[in-house]
């Protein structure tokens, strides 16, 4: 493929689709490229068993279109991953979204070219094109990592990583199976591959926080009290923008009678709106660890090996500060005599044999592997790209001490290119589809914007990303956020640089759109090459 579009999608998930239909909307010529062979990011990618949504599935839906909102009919609480996929492909079918797409196609490189204000893109197939705009609907978890372990290429039997499932799924029966990873991803599987492996082993580094999703089939009175909620909902999601901080004044003024009530109430409905139990949890240590403490007694409750159960509680870091996982059975799985759990801060791993994980004092020999390791998260996937801006600088030399960007949308030397959900807005903290509507909206508004005032450069301006870069990180140091080894810190990929990525203040959504009205504030725009305006 070769010519020239107004703008280049980059990845057909959520991001990406709602891209697509909103440029052509608009009224823009516009080419998608996806690098799997169907739509639907995240939910193309992760099949592995017992895959889900965390966030309720009436709330985990695209918003932009009601008759769709009314017409796709969920069937559990939270939906499984074949569900997800098939809504991901109805949205893609009923508005007519795979003619814009080359599927089995990954962006090699994109170089802008500075005398035409235009990006010149390659793919591994040999496209090259010319686009005005850019938008990387690249996904912050779709780079998946496996561990350096010495010998993680060495074994021999089948190896699989949670995040690049096969399609034809995996049938476990009769195998030895060892899991690496207790992070969200193995949290989902491990009961589901317990149910049917011979054996599972699974090796922890990190214990992690999980709350039941205490998951039920979407009744008609779920669904008539969602629709009249509606209204308030999309009140709330289009508003200036809710933080995750939170007052803990209420909580400090309850009795810890009352505050544990709560917890139990909030336990009892399940999910991750626990950490909403009391405001503050995220931002006063003697709260959280009030909360942490609960939960650490629950597992007590529910393990029934008092070493496992204890190996099974974390203690190295505040509820919330890594993202808390939401289970089906999780704990409970490690009661059935065919798990063991393998405590990895007391016997790390020393190397993957042929048939077997060695750690520092034993040897367990597995038929399969799975890498429930997760993702080099929000940068990962961007910096693969070959990104090259005004004057050839680079996305991976601006990106050298950790992500930058306005707003989490631009990069300062990188004109006419946006990022959905970027390092710096709220992204993996929130609601992830409701912020890339956020952030679909604000692009196709801006690139409207220019196309109405004869523009044809957009480029964030550096003094003002490093304001911001500054404030999301001050934010950030307010609440306990920072105390973690997570990967929302990069925590998670040696050498990678340890910043907080998400964007958590409240006033986010506001913020763009006071800077739209501005004239887009902080960007500056020109009509020529040479014509630069500040705004
Ligand atoms: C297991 C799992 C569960 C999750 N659950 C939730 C949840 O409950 N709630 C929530 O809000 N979020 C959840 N998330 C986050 C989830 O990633 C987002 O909700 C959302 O699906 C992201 O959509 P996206 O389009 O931005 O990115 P993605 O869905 O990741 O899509 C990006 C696409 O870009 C493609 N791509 C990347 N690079 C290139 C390239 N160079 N060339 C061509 N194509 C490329 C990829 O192949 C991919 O298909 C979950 C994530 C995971 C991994």
């Amino acid at each position: 493929m070769a010519g020239e579009v107004d703008a280049v999608v980059v990845g057909a998930g959520f991001g990406g689709m709602y891209m697509l239909y909103k440029l052509r909307e608009a009224g823009f010529s516009v080419q998608g490229f996806e690098a799997g062979d169907g739509v639907g990011g995240t939910w193309y990618w992760n099949r592995y068993p017992g895959a889900r949504c965390d966030v309720p599935s009436l709330f985990y839906s695209y918003t932009w279109s009601e008759e769709l909102q009314k017409e796709w009919r969920w069937t559990e609480k939270y939906a499984a991953q074949p569900e997800i996929l098939t809504y991901a492909n109805h949205v893609a079918d009923r508005f007519d979204l795979r003619p814009m797409i080359a599927f089995e196609t990954r962006v090699l490189s994109a170089h802008f070219d500075e005398a035409a204000d235009r990006w010149r893109v390659t793919t591994d197939r040999g496209d090259e094109l010319m686009a005005r705009f850019v938008v990387m609907a690249t996904g912050c978890l779709s780079t998946p990592r496996k561990p350096p372990i010495p010998g993680v290429d060495d074994f021999a039997g089948p190896t699989y990583h949670t995040g690049a499932w096969p399609h034809e799924g995996v049938d476990f029966t009769g195998q030895r199976v060892a899991v690496i990873g207790t992070g969200s991803s193995g949290i989902q599987s491990i009961p589901q591959i317990a149910r049917q492996a011979d054996h599972v082993t699974v090796f922890q580094r990190t214990a992690n926080y999980s709350v039941p999703a205490n998951n039920t089939p979407l009744t008609d009175k779920d669904i008539e009290d969602f629709w009249k909620m509606y209204p308030g909902y999309i009140a709330m999601i289009k508003g200036p923008g809710l933080g995750f901080g939170g007052n803990p004044a209420n909580a400090l003024a309850a009795t810890p009678e009352e505050r544990r009530q709560r917890f139990e109430e909030f336990w009892g409905v399940g999910g991750a709106g626990f950490l909403a139990a009391w405001g503050g949890i995220i931002t006063d240590l003697d709260l959280n660890t009030e909360a942490a403490d609960f939960v650490r007694e629950k597992i007590g409750e529910t393990v029934k090996d008092p070493d496992t159960a204890e190996a099974l509680k974390p203690y190295d870091h505040p509820i919330g500060t890594k993202r808390i996982c939401v289970d089906i059975d999780y704990f409970e799985t490690y009661n059935r005599p065919n798990v063991t759990l393998v405590n990895l801060k007391e016997t790390p791993i020393e190397a993957i044999e042929a048939h077997a994980v060695r750690t520092s004092d034993a040897t367990y020999e597995a038929d399969a592997l799975v890498f429930a390791t997760g993702f080099d998260a929000m940068t990962g996937t961007l910096l693969a790209i070959d990104i090259r801006g005004a004057g050839g600088a680079t996305l991976k030399h601006a990106w050298a001490e950790g992500p930058k960007a306005y707003l989490g949308l631009a990069v300062a030397g990188l004109p006419n290119l946006f990022i959905v959900t970027g390092p710096g807005s709220p992204s993996v903290l929130s609601n992830m589809i409701n912020s890339i509507e956020q952030h679909v909206e604000w692009i196709v508004d801006c690139l409207g914007y220019m196309r109405e005032h004869g523009f044809t450069r957009i480029a964030a301006d550096a003094q003002t990303q490093e304001e911001w870069v500054a404030h999301v990180r001050r934010v950030a140091d307010k609440t306990l956020f920072p105390r973690a080894a997570s990967w929302y810190m990069g925590a998670n990929i040696p050498g990678k640089p340890r910043v907080f990525m998400p964007y958590i203040g409240s006033g986010y959504r506001k913020k763009c759109a006071d800077v739209a009205a501005a004239g887009y504030e902080g960007f500056e725009l020109a009509k020529e090459p040479a014509d630069v305006h500040a705004a």
